[in-house]
């Protein structure tokens, strides 16, 4: 079945958004877990949490992302910001470990000028002080576009990330089309030899979610800004391809162009009529 949504705002709670993906067409989102810029999380609202589970299951939405703020940075030098993002971490999964089908997608930092190695290793640290064995939550690691020192520029360094992690059974991977294509990964002219060269990297079994966005940069340009689908550099038939694709199909595909609730719910539909 195909799985597709997008990004919504969670200030109403979770059974809210439930309602809300339902009434865009969609039957899978993502919102941000707290403030994208951090901060202190919303109290935990156990009826709500129960009543979104219901509702999930009764309305075929089987699994959806709960995005980490994007300004928490696990590679960081000063140790209090990691151990911030460590503290965070820690209290969204354990909400987390509630809500039926949520995965935790997580941008795995930025090495600020430390080097890709030293970030690589502070990264690994953090998951491996985060995850414990009886964790049923899937830790995302999502595809980045490489702006300024961004880990997670190419699968290789994902990869080193994942090979770091004890429990990594726990992690996957979550791609971000704007991001691979604008990080030198040609999906509209060779998606085959990029998902390829995805299994030989990190292995396709570790693929579990995409963010589907078109770029408003060309290729290769490591910028990060998202267009409408079908109006930035990627283009409408390779998202055609893209979702049709054998090995991605059957992943949940959410949204995060830049959209208001309209535009979303006329993408999700343009989207499910591409899909065969
Ligand atoms: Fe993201
Ligand atoms: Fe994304
Ligand atoms: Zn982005």
């Amino acid at each position: 079945m195909f799985k597709i949504g997008c990004h919504l705002s969670s200030a109403n709670g979770y059974l809210h958004m439930g309602r809300e993906i339902i009434s865009l067409g969609g039957n899978t989102f993502q919102f941000f877990t707290r403030n994208p810029r951090g901060g202190k999380a919303k109290p935990f609202d156990g009826e709500d949490a129960e009543s979104y589970n219901k509702f999930a299951k009764e309305n075929g939405i089987s699994v959806m992302i709960a995005h980490a703020p994007y300004t928490l940075n696990c590679g960081a030098s000063e140790k209090s910001k990691r151990e911030f993002a460590l503290r965070v971490m820690q209290e969204d999964i354990a909400r987390l470990e509630h809500i039926h089908g949520a995965m935790y997608n997580l941008h795995p930092g930025c090495h600020v000028g430390q080097g890709a190695d030293k970030g690589i290793e502070l990264i690994a640290d953090i998951l491996n002080h985060v995850i414990t064995s009886d964790q049923t939550t899937l830790i995302l690691l999502e595809t980045m576009a490489g702006k300024g020192t961004e880990i997670g520029r190419n699968f290789d360094e994902l990869a080193r990330i994942i090979d770091k992690v004890e429990l990594s059974d726990k992690i996957g991977v979550c791609m971000d089309t704007c991001h691979i294509y604008d990080g030198e990964y040609d999906i509209v002219d060779s998606l085959d030899d990029v998902i390829a060269e995805f299994n030989r990297v990190i292995g396709i079994d570790r693929l579990k979610a995409i963010h589907i966005n078109d770029s408003k940069n060309p290729f290769g340009s490591h910028k990060d800004r998202h267009e409408k689908i079908g109006e930035g550099y990627i283009g409408i038939n390779a998202f055609e391809r893209i979702i049709n694709n054998k090995y991605l199909r059957e992943l949940p595909f959410c949204l995060e162009t830049p959209n208001d609730a309209r535009g979303y719910k006329k993408e999700i539909s343009m989207l499910k009529n591409l899909y065969k």
